[in-house]
């Protein structure tokens, strides 16, 4: 089922996510409807808070890019960042400040603890792309949004996109959950 995103200054978008416990069939249709409503988007990553619910869990799927045909879409709970090396500088849109981009910087690569669709554990290291997607989602889980990460003077220059978006003016090709407190205070 594709859930409507929320979108920048909803309330659900600024918690700090729960972590789950374990997966039953609830989360598991869950990540179903993350994968269909990402898709629909074609988003490249999203994390629960996104479609209302916040818990630590984010889904990546990066294969529709060029160059990374051959990646394996992935589910990621509990995520938690054991070290970080390197630092570059991305351009980040987001499904849920639809419309807007700008440059932010990031650890370019990040040794990752979590568990997976089957809330197996892993830890690996990420680089490139993934990386990059990985710590846009989890910066979700903890109520952090990209924008909140760009430099003060490139933030002041796409305010008055973000205030559309606040104000419910904006549209996208994706259901927006419309029913979100609009104008509510951050
Ligand atoms: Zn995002």
């Amino acid at each position: 089922m594709i859930i409507p995103i929320n979108t920048y200054s909803d309330p659900v978008l600024a918690l700090k996510a729960k972590p789950l416990r374990g997966i039953d069939p609830s989360v598991e249709e869950l990540i179903g409807n993350m994968f269909e409503s990402m898709r629909n988007a074609s988003g490249i990553g999203l994390a629960a808070p996104q479609i209302g619910s916040s818990i630590r869990l984010l889904v990546i799927d990066i294969s529709c890019m060029d160059s990374y045909k051959d990646a394996k879409p992935m589910v990621v709970i509990n995520p938690r960042i054991l070290a970080v090396k390197g630092r570059n500088v991305m351009e980040e849109g987001c499904l849920s400040v639809p419309g807007v981009m700008g440059d932010v910087s990031r650890p370019s690569a990040i040794n990752l603890h979590y568990r997976d669709e089957h809330f197996e554990e892993h830890t690996a290291e990420f680089t490139g792309m993934i990386a990059r997607v990985l710590q846009h989602e989890i910066d979700h889980l903890d109520g952090t949004l990209f924008v909140d990460r760009m430099e003060k003077r490139d933030r002041r220059s796409i305010q008055k996109e973000l205030d559309a978006i606040t104000d419910g003016l904006v549209r996208a090709e994706y259901p927006l959950a419309r029913d979100a407190v609009v104008g509510a205070k951050r």
